[in-house]
């Protein structure tokens, strides 16, 4: 059914995806990346269950192995706990640790009062765990409400999606700020760019990397940020064979080398929190609502 729901959506989308026509545009005042870089490289990862849980370590190492560094984000209340010790080797290794929903059950978007009380007990956790991102499950957004937690980022959004349960996406391939209301700061938003691997491998069926690797080109000759979300939970070891809800992660290994052969030097690796970090600095003191780099109005 998913399946077959997928393809019609795929024939609708064929002007607006895996592209969006001018998705591209520089946000104003943008001056690019830091020390030169000609774009941005993020690489997350959302842990869904035990599985997922069970392969973060030799994840992060394979792609320690080919000199990336990626944040893990991690369910509070779902059905594995996300032990300090895993956080802190994580974050000891140069990793980033972010928040992802709070129970996983698509109830923290189900309506406003849904979110705002579950809004405490994800606040509590980013200050527990020393995260400064967010990313919802199901990838539902609305960046009012998330105004409400106490983030640096949120990356619950993308680009262009036609096959997200909420499919409007922010149409851009660059971060840009939300500004902060009824007394709240406001956050960067980072959308993800690269179709997600469920999506790609599982649902569309792929047997190969290249359209990542096509997005990838576009988006490296355009200097926008390529923001990739996988998850370790259907991502199998080289050395298993994938079950059918599963992919191989060679097309993982395949997609890093190809930005090491063909980017080599000319890319900026960055874990979300140090991006998010990094482009706030960019913005005139006091968050002025007239400065350049906030122009891109919020969606949802
Ligand atoms: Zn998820």
């Amino acid at each position: 059914m998913r399946r077959w729901l997928a393809s019609r959506a795929l024939r609708r989308s064929t002007d607006t995806w895996p592209i969006l026509p001018g998705s591209d545009k520089e946000p104003e005042g943008w001056s690019g990346w830091p020390e030169g870089k000609q774009f941005a490289v993020v690489l997350t990862h959302d842990v869904e269950g035990q599985t997922g849980l069970s392969r973060v370590k030799r994840l992060a190492e394979l792609e320690k192995n080919l000199g990336f560094r990626s944040s893990f984000n991690l369910i509070p209340e779902g059905e594995y706990t996300a032990s300090s010790e895993l956080r802190g080797w994580l974050t000891q290794e140069g990793f980033e640790v972010g928040v992802h929903d709070l129970h996983h059950d698509g109830s923290l978007f189900r309506s406003y009062d849904d979110f705002r009380r579950q809004a405490p007990s994800i606040n509590r956790y980013l200050k527990e765990w020393g995260a400064t991102g967010f990313r919802a499950g199901f990838m539902f957004h609305n960046l009012d409400w998330i105004q409400q937690l106490d983030v640096d980022y949120d990356a619950s959004t993308f680009d262009t999606d036609p096959f997200e349960p909420q499919p409007e996406g922010v149409g851009t391939i660059y971060p840009f700020w939300v500004d902060g209301k009824n007394g709240r700061p406001g956050y960067v938003e980072l959308p993800y760019t690269l179709v997600q691997d469920s999506t790609l491998f599982l649902l569309l069926q792929e047997q190969t990397c290249s359209v990542w690797q096509r997005k990838l080109d576009w988006i490296a000759e355009r200097g926008g940020m390529v923001l990739l979300n996988l998850h370790p939970d259907y991502m199998s070891p080289a050395n298993e064979a994938p079950s059918p809800r599963e992919f191989s992660n060679l097309h993982y290994v395949e997609f890093l080398s190809y930005i090491n052969q063909r980017y080599s030097g000319k890319f900026w690796n960055v874990t979300p929190w140090e991006l998010a970090r990094w482009y706030r600095s960019q913005l005139p003191q006091g968050n002025a609502p007239s400065s350049p780099l906030l122009t891109k109005t919020s969606a949802g």
